[in-house]
């Protein structure tokens, strides 16, 4: 397993993390199978989806804010219950397939690093999963 860390600077924001994961997997020398990328954080999540308009990140930011506002009623002492559900929401990993040593992620997608309560420094595992069918063998 492998890890990074990295530091957020607003509240809530998505980093791009791609090319961080794609480095742990070079590292690791792993060709076939999965790459688990996971986030040990309570209110911080892992998603993957477009990297190409930053509109979209900016707009599933806005649509969480909405659907999770930081009620006054929330029972949690702490006061970012907000950040906690919209962490459950995304969920804490993403598994990825990994074929050639390269991530297969498509045309249009990053994997995103969700900040929900931030700035803070946050650390990423990566657990790579090797395909149990052994190199040469097809299929
Ligand atoms: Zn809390």
């Amino acid at each position: 397993m492998r890890q990074f860390t990295l530091s957020t600077t607003r509240r809530e924001e998505f980093l791009d993390i791609t090319a961080e994961v794609a480095q742990a997997v070079r590292e690791s020398g792993l060709s076939d199978g999965a790459a688990l990328v996971y986030s040990p954080h309570t209110t911080a999540g892992i998603t993957i989806n477009e990297g190409a308009d930053p509109d979209v990140k900016r707009d599933m930011l806005a649509h969480l804010a909405h659907l999770v506002p930081n009620r006054a009623d929330f029972r949690h002492a702490e006061g970012n219950s907000d950040a906690h559900i919209k962490t459950s929401l995304m969920g804490p990993s993403q598994m990825v397939p990994v074929s050639g040593g390269r991530l297969q992620l498509g045309t249009w997608q990053k994997i995103y690093f969700c900040e929900f309560d931030g700035p803070r420094r946050r650390t990423v595992l990566v657990q790579f999963l090797p395909s149990a069918i052994a190199a040469g063998e097809d299929q």
